[in-house]
């Protein structure tokens, strides 16, 4: 049960798309999307590789600005405003393969999460928040990030993304290039912060598995479009998405072929 559920959020939206169209020069990349985020849920993008996740992400974060539509965020409209001014307001972007900063200390990584904020001892109790966490921060605090494991790059991208306060995580594939147990361990972890603080997630990803089990609402996304919404517990009983991204063996959890089939989205 997510935070909302344990909150008993009446569906009120912290986040809506509609009908967002964004670009790169000629390329769509997404073609009128449109989602909503439950305040308090986990919400998951489900896609095959250049669907348009990432997209979807950069777009709410205005690194990327839409060509078309609408962008509310707690009911204000956020559409292509400054991504730093994004931030202030309570998004967090934790970007797909992390992009810590290498040659900056872990606590100094932290700390750039954090450079929108003026309030420097709830900075310093939140670093503390993100060692809780992922307790070998702390042992790693003054080593240089690029220096870490890919896990532990991912746990310290997502503590960034906790120094700046926010109310909403956009995570982009958590879990890529690690291996199934720290997939896991991660995602616990993620699981945690959203019921121990409420923090809304929109989690885009390629394992699906991972994703239907910690979600509470699914959208599935191809070629820029959204096909498929619904309560997570209902995508995992659909025949497509069984088939298409739960456990099918012969074609490999990343594989091309099986997008080659006919898929009747319904
Ligand atoms: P992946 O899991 O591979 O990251 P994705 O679903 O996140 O896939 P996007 O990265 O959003 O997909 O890409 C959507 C489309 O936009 C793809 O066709 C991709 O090739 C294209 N695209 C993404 N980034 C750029 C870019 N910087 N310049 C040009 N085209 C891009």
């Amino acid at each position: 049960m997510s935070a909302a559920a344990v909150n008993g959020a009446d569906g009120d939206s912290i986040l809506s798309l509609m009908n967002v169209e964004s670009a790169y020069g000629p390329i769509k990349a997404i073609r009128g999307v449109s989602l909503k985020v439950r305040r308090g849920e986990i919400v998951t993008v489900l896609g095959s590789n250049g669907a348009g996740k990432s997209t979807i992400l950069k777009t709410i974060s205005g690194i990327l600005d839409p060509n078309r539509g609408t962008i509310l965020y707690k009911g204000g409209d956020i559409t292509a405003l400054d991504p730093a001014v994004i931030v202030q307001r309570g998004v967090s972007q934790v970007p797909e393969g992390r992009e810590v900063f290498p040659l900056l200390s872990v606590r100094d990584n932290l700390l750039m999460g954090a450079y929108t904020r003026q309030d420097r001892d709830a900075v310093a109790r939140d670093i503390e928040v993100a060692y809780g966490y992922f307790p070998i921060l702390r042992e790693r605090a003054t080593q240089d990030a690029g220096l870490l494991s890919g896990g532990q790059q991912q746990m310290l991208a997502i503590s960034r993304a906790l120094m700046a306060a926010p109310q909403l995580i956009l995570l982009d594939e958590p879990s890529l290039g690690l291996s199934p147990k720290l997939t896991r361990e991660i995602f616990e972890i993620v699981v945690r912060i959203n019921r121990e603080r409420g923090t809304t997630m929109l989690l885009v990803e390629q394992n699906a598995n991972m994703a239907l089990n910690v979600a509470d609402q699914g959208y599935v996304l191809e070629n820029g479009r959204i096909v498929m919404e619904d309560s997570c517990a209902a995508l995992r009983e659909k025949e497509d998405i069984k088939e298409f991204y739960l456990g099918v063996k012969d074609a490999g959890v990343r594989g091309e072929r099986r997008w080659k089939k006919k898929k009747n989205w319904r």
